[in-house]
């Protein structure tokens, strides 16, 4: 199908769960750079990549009004090739990542944290419990902004558990919001891709990215 339809399935079933519209981020990371223009023809303006180099081909091919958001976990030795070209990081997931995004960083970076709701093996992120001394400590750091808190869900069907996750996640994310630290506002949730961004709507959701129901 074509981008165009897809996101229309898409609002139409976000309207019949919640008035507040999330920004949707199109994750490009499977398609051309053809399809990505698709995506921004049909009005798209959010961009997701997880690889550096898929990030910097689709962020050269399309116009500049687009915002690019990193998404994929970010080795330290790469922070340098990358941080200047990123308008939201989400997978702020460790110190020794935070400490060189503040060393190479030129302008002020809009960070998640990326937490580990499940405590999944498989998964980044900080265990929720780490959360609030992590964000502590950036208190100073001049590139960091943390806009809110990131998650990828667990692969599973019971949609009750996975409300289960994303409330948590509201709940940490008010908790870092309720520290009232200058670079922390933490108003923001990205939660949700394609396999259950409407469970994640409904939690309070602010940004889904979404790839294979999106541009495929
Ligand atoms: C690939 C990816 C997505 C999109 O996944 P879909 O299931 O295709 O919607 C969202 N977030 C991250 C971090 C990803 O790597």
């Amino acid at each position: 199908m074509n981008v165009k339809d897809n996101l229309k399935v898409i609002q139409d079933e976000i309207e019949s769960v919640t008035a507040h519209a999330p920004t949707i981020i199109a994750v490009t990371k499977y398609v051309t750079i053809d399809r990505a223009q698709e995506a921004y023809d049909a009005g798209l303006r959010h961009f997701g990549e997880n690889r550096i180099e898929g990030f910097l081909e689709k962020k050269a091919a399309l116009p500049s009004e687009a915002t690019f958001h990193f998404i994929g976990s970010l080795q330290t030795r790469k922070v340098k090739e990358v941080i200047n070209e990123v308008d939201y990081l989400h997978s702020l997931d460790r110190q020794s990542l935070a400490d060189e995004v503040e060393k190479r960083a030129e302008h002020t970076i809009k960070c998640f944290v990326q937490v580990n709701v499940a405590g999944e093996d498989s998964k980044h992120g900080f265990a929720p419990e780490e959360v609030i001394a992590f964000v502590k400590g950036l208190q100073g750091f001049e590139k960091i902004e943390v806009v809110g808190l990131m998650m990828m869900a667990p692969h599973i069907e019971d949609q009750i558990q996975l409300r289960t996750y994303f409330a948590e996640l509201k709940e940490l994310q008010q908790q870092v919001a309720a520290l009232g630290q200058s670079n922390a506002p933490c108003k923001e949730l990205s939660m949700g891709m394609s396999n259950d961004y409407l469970s994640a709507i409904s939690e309070g959701s602010t940004f889904i990215r979404i790839g294979t129901k999106l541009v495929g």
